[in-house]
């Protein structure tokens, strides 16, 4: 007899296709094989439990009216997980439709790219055997070398509270927020240290974001997304910096929501950090931001005379150097929006005295960070703004010397004709012959058309700020 049930689930297919993305479809559905029909009632096997459970968080109700379309109002679902057990045998387990099931735990593979030292345990039976992940922490980033001020009272004292309790505060996530060289890296595995300190059973996780990204495309690719998402659901404590990176990349952004939620659900710790608070994350998808603000959103703003002074002050005493009172004081009066660049200047000034074999004088101070001043103002070239555009665009930077007439690209030439005209001193013939190989009408004609899309376009306002902020950085 044929087995009625590929032939029922191919026209369930027929509906399902038609009413999903077609990411999801191939994700969430060609995996599924139909086993068998009976009684109205269609088992489908699915290969993992997170599976099954995203199926029926998301797809619940298609499922229903498909079912009830295809086979009838009494029709049911049954689902096979497909597990594979530590003796390497397939087993299935059978779970109703509809209803959540307790979870089970199952073996997993690590996702690619994580340090394979890292999971000397892949099995997640709790109680049984323990999960041991490097949590990617520096400890130079500590609570102790992290100076207090008032610019980042808030957010330590947030993080400091998180530590002691994870997962059991209100500030879940905690989400930390600040411009570059504020020290949202530092206070992120300052809590992470904290944790491991406190509570030795917990497993903590740094990840920044890009590898994140990259983690998860690998993951695609190899067709083990199923393995990365386990790995992320087990996690205790779960840092990730630099949130701003997943603006615009949808697929990363989906799976990061449901790694959030999973991990919120079972009471677990989320820390973020980002160059920008929630409300002003662009490219982000509104269910992830609106997760974002659920906690407490803190933000470390650039500190204040009396801080860096203290900050210069506990950096040379780690190292045993002195230095005279009146040079920190100058160093700290003339760097005063970025705590690296603040370190920087430190550790230029020592390596300065050290190879000239010379003493560090207010002299050696003052033309050293007046060099330092000057060489970080320096001028941008166009080279580096078409770089910038195009990475913003995510466009290969050889696209804007091609013939093509796409909207996508032409603007970006215009941009980046735009930003040769405001932040160089090129010519705008030299411009055009740069960007495009064009002559100096179309750069002109460019720049109108950038600023009058500035007065009318939102979005393309936003979009400009963001570049800029990039090409000043
Ligand atoms: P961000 O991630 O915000 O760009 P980082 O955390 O990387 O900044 O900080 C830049 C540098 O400044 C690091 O070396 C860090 O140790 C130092 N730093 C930042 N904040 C403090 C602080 N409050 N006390 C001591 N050092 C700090
Ligand atoms: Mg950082």
């Amino acid at each position: 007899m044929v087995n009625r049930s590929v032939e029922i689930w191919e026209k369930c297919l027929q509906i399902i296709r038609d009413n999903v993305s077609k990411h999801s479809f191939r994700t969430w559905f060609e995996p599924i094989v139909p086993l068998d029909f009976k009684n109205n009632t269609l088992t489908i096997q699915v290969p993992s439990t997170f599976f099954y459970e995203f199926l029926e968080e998301q797809f619940l109700d298609l499922l229903k009216k498909t079912l009830h379309k295809v086979i009838g109002p009494d029709a049911k679902l049954e689902y096979h997980v497909l597990l594979e057990s530590s003796s390497d045998r397939p087993q299935t387990i059978k779970l109703p439709g509809g209803d959540r099931p307790n979870l089970i735990n199952k073996p997993i593979q690590m996702p690619m790219n994580l340090d394979p030292e890292a999971i000397v345990n892949p099995f997640i039976i709790p109680g049984i055997k323990k999960l041991n992940v490097d949590p990617h922490l520096n400890i130079d980033y500590n609570f102790d070398n992290f100076v207090e001020g008032e610019c980042n009272r808030l957010a330590r004292s947030a993080g400091y509270a998180v530590a002691q309790n994870p997962g059991g505060t209100a500030f879940n996530p905690l989400f930390i927020y600040g411009g570059s060289g504020l020290g949202k890296t530092h206070l992120a595995h300052a809590i992470g240290i904290e944790v491991k300190k406190l509570h030795t059973e917990k497993v903590v996780l740094y990840v920044d974001a890009n590898k994140f990204l990259t983690q998860y495309m690998e993951a695609t690719r190899n067709n083990n997304r199923n393995d990365f998402i386990h790995f992320y659901q087990m996690i205790d404590v779960l840092i990730v910096d630099d949130v701003q990176y997943f603006s615009k990349k949808e697929g990363t952004q989906e799976v990061f929501f449901h790694i959030f939620n999973h991990l919120h659900q079972h009471g677990k710790q989320l820390i973020l950090t980002s160059d920008k608070p929630p409300v002003e994350l662009n490219g982000m998808e509104q269910r992830l931001l609106s997760r974002f603000k659920w906690g407490l959103s803190a933000e470390l703003t650039e500190p204040d005379f009396d801080t860096r002074i203290r900050i210069l002050k506990k950096k040379t005493y780690k190292d045993g150097i002195q230095i005279k009172e009146e040079i920190l004081e100058y160093i700290a009066s003339h760097i005063t929006n970025n705590i690296r660049e603040l370190e920087g200047a430190l550790v230029s000034l020592l390596a300065q005295a050290t190879l000239n074999k010379k003493e560090i004088t207010i002299d050696l101070a003052k033309d050293m960070i007046d060099k330092l001043v000057k060489s970080t103002r320096r001028e941008i070239s166009i080279e580096y703004i078409q770089k910038v555009v195009c990475n913003y665009f995510q466009l290969p930077v050889e696209v804007l010397s091609s013939k093509t007439r796409k909207r996508e690209i032409v603007q970006a030439r215009q941009i980046a004709m735009y930003f040769a005209k405001n932040m160089t001193k090129a010519s705008l013939a030299s411009i055009g012959a740069t960007i495009g190989g064009k002559d100096h009408a179309t750069v002109l004609h460019a720049c109108k058309t950038v600023n009058n899309l500035l007065e009318t376009d939102k979005r393309f306002k936003e979009d400009l700020m963001e570049i800029e902020k990039r090409l000043k950085m």
